[in-house]
């Protein structure tokens, strides 16, 4: 019998490893508790963005203080009575050192390269879903062009395809760009996805390549004998019994772990989305620099998603800060004041303090694997990240350059 491998949760992160690990002659079965539709992995910005920044940077630490008690800034942490929040905000101060961020920036730029390849199969299967057209950074402000300027210059380094724009360059190819708009990074690698269709796509592929898919089942418990994962358990009581577990649960995956008795600390940083239909919508997808939004045109509808709000666990719906969508891409794109709306969502990017995913074996287990912490690029590492996790299910240790993504470094 083929090796039966338990995927808890069926985000980006559990599909993509669960296709992986069928490919390489396992049996998996992927358990989510909703039906695929409503996770981080379907309402984010669908911008594939190799290269990006972690979320820790010496800019961010600048501006920490304003950040917290301002609730129009994008990146708002409305105060509140926890020690966790506390704990992860010293470390996640300590991670925005010039020091760190070199490094992680260096191990992101790696990784997101190494799953940039591995999308290409895909862009292939599901061209509906993922188009390689690039995207481009857009800026209002010179203190916003310095940025896209120096994030250029960084980008390039790295070897990623950039190119600077003025803002009348801009104007000549898309007239939707208002006269404010001073200039523009276009990031050619970038793909524009819908992460709504990539989901479907994906779990149909999974189920049509072997794979059981689970949906509306909550794991309760995780079952073990000392260093072995024996079974999880659904809240109804059902047990299923596997010979490897893999947790790829999103922000909930640091509750899981604690059956495993490991400590992943990771805030739920909220981003929501705004679903709006404009007359002349913009023609490329965009990230509106200073704003911090994405501008994702799919068909006749316009995503526009943004905000990081660590308010914790929960999927509260602050009107104000849903209503800084659009105001704030009004000034970028003044065709939005016009614009009908039409739904609205929240998730919860999973955040680590150190800015960076975490991959690879739960020590002291012998079964056990966990992939989570993918932040604000959950979609761009996932490709990446099936490859790297089943290695890992295979018995290989993580590449040297990834080593600084293992479990353990909580400990
Ligand atoms: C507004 C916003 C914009 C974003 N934009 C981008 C972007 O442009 N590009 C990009 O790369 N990333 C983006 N992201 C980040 C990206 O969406 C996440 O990093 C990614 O979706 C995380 O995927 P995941 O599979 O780890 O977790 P999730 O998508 O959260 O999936 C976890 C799954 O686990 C299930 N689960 C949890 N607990 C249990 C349990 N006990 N039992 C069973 N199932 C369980 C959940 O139901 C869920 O389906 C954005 C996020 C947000 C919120």
């Amino acid at each position: 019998m083929n090796e039966h491998v338990i995927i808890i949760g069926g985000g980006i992160i559990g599909l993509l490893s669960g296709r992986e690990l069928l490919a390489r002659g396992r049996a998996v079965t992927i358990i989510d508790r909703g039906d695929l539709r409503n996770s981080a992995s379907t309402g984010n910005a669908g911008v594939i963005s190799p290269g990006h920044a972690p979320i820790p940077t010496p800019e961010v630490a600048a501006k920490a203080i304003r950040m917290m008690i301002d609730p129009r800034s994008p990146l708002y942490i409305p105060p509140r009575p926890s020690l966790s929040l506390l704990r992860w905000l010293l470390s996640f101060r300590r991670a925005c050192r010039p020091a760190h961020f070199k490094m992680s920036s260096e191990v992101l730029d790696r990784f997101s390269k190494l799953s940039r390849e591995r999308f290409e199969p895909l862009i292939d299967e599901c061209p509906e879903a993922l188009q390689p057209t690039g995207f481009a950074d857009i800026a209002l402000t010179q203190q916003g062009r310095e940025h896209l300027d120096h994030e250029a210059e960084r980008l390039a380094k790295s070897g990623f395809n950039v190119e600077l724009r003025t803002g009348d360059q801009l104007r000549r190819d898309d007239d939707s760009w208002s006269d404010d708009v001073i200039g523009g990074l276009v990031q050619h690698d970038g793909i524009v996805a819908r992460p709504d269709e990539l989901l479907v796509h994906l779990a149909r592929r999974f189920e049509a390549e072997g794979g059981t898919l689970r949906t509306n089942a909550t794991v309760e418990t995780v079952h073990r004998d000392n260093r072995r994962f024996e079974s999880i358990e659904l809240v109804d009581g059902e047990r299923i019994g596997g010979d490897t577990l893999l947790v790829t649960a999103g922000i909930w995956s640091s509750e899981l772990a604690r059956d495993l008795d490991i400590r992943i600390p990771m805030q739920a940083a909220k981003g929501y989305h705004l679903m709006i239909e404009m007359d002349t919508p913009p023609k490329m997808a965009s990230v509106l620099s200073e704003a911090c939004i994405v501008v994702n045109p799919m068909g006749k509808q316009v995503r526009l998603a943004g905000t990081l709000e660590l308010s914790g666990i929960n999927d509260r719906m602050v009107q104000r800060r849903l209503d800084m969508l659009p105001k704030a891409t009004s000034r970028y794109l003044p065709g939005v004041r016009d614009a009908s709306h039409h739904s609205t969502w929240n998730g919860l990017r999973p955040c680590t303090a150190d800015g960076l995913p975490v991959i690879g074996p739960v020590p002291q287990m012998d079964n056990a694997y966990l992939a989570t912490g993918h932040a604000m690029m959950g979609v761009t590492l996932g490709p990446g990240t099936s490859q790297l996790i089943a290695d890992c299910i295979d018995g290989e240790m993580l590449p040297d350059w990834a080593q600084p993504m293992h479990v353990e470094r909580f400990h």
